[in-house]
């Protein structure tokens, strides 16, 4: 599903570099990725999703070979095939739960507002228990509830791919492992192939393989015999 190969990555100011050597994640995989902070975990998830740009290797996803796309065709392969989910979430607090969830809509003049869309919203914040909740404005919810907003967003457009960036990162352990049944679910429910930035180790067995950042630097071969 995801392919990596010899992929090379700088920020224009020349600092960090992250390199690839190869990785394979298959479809439906569940990954945790875990490393030191500055290890490029972000990076990597936005190089995935498109927003960065390799600077050298190829990164596939799907059929789609993203790091040879001009940045007009990134942006629509990401808003049709990719789900994120931020550990800021992004939420825009003058709109309410339901505008929050159908953003995605709202500010993509290529997505068509209809009413298979908000019937979609309607069944996922159903699904996550916030169907009472779709009048409210953000400011009005606890954290976890505003993280259920954000999957239910991500979830959305029933992406092929969806990237967790410490989604669960400002939530005690309790109310994390919820949040990780509820996205995990709607992962499986849908096929989908998850990538979850986490530094919380007590996490990780809930994935199929789990992919620590600081190995790159060291060794040309990474996870990913599947
Ligand atoms: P992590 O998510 O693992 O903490 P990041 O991927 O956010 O790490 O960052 C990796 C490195 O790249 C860090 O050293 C960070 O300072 C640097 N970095 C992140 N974003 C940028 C940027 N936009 N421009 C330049 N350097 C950046
Ligand atoms: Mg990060």
């Amino acid at each position: 599903m995801i392919e990596i190969s010899n992929l090379e990555f700088q920020y224009s100011d020349a600092g960090f570099r992250l390199r690839v050597p190869q990785l394979s994640i298959s479809r439906g995989e569940k990954i945790a990725i875990v490393g030191p902070s500055g290890s490029g975990k972000t990076t990597l998830l936005m190089l995935v999703a498109g927003v960065q740009v390799a600077k050298g290797g190829t990164i596939r996803v799907g059929n789609t070979i993203i790091s040879s796309l001009n940045d007009a065709d990134r942006r629509r392969f990401r808003i049709a095939n990719i789900g994120l989910v931020f550990q800021e979430l992004e939420l825009i607090e003058y709109l309410s739960v339901r505008e929050n969830i159908l953003l995605p809509y709202l500010i993509n003049r290529a997505m068509r507002l209809d009413a298979s869309a908000t019937e979609a919203a309607r069944d996922l914040a159903e699904a996550l228990g916030m169907s009472d909740k779709l009048d409210r404005r953000p400011a009005r919810l606890s954290q976890g509830e505003r993280q259920r907003v954000a999957i239910c967003r991500a979830m959305l457009t029933c992406p092929d791919v969806v990237l967790a960036d410490e989604a669960t990162g400002n939530l005690d352990s309790k109310t994390a492992n919820a949040m990780l049944d509820l996205l995990l679910s709607q992962v499986d429910e849908r096929g989908a192939t998850l990538l979850f930035v986490t530094h919380d180790h007590s996490l990780l067995d809930r994935f199929d393989r789990t992919i620590d950042l600081a190995e790159f630097d060291v060794s040309a071969l990474v996870a990913g015999n599947r």
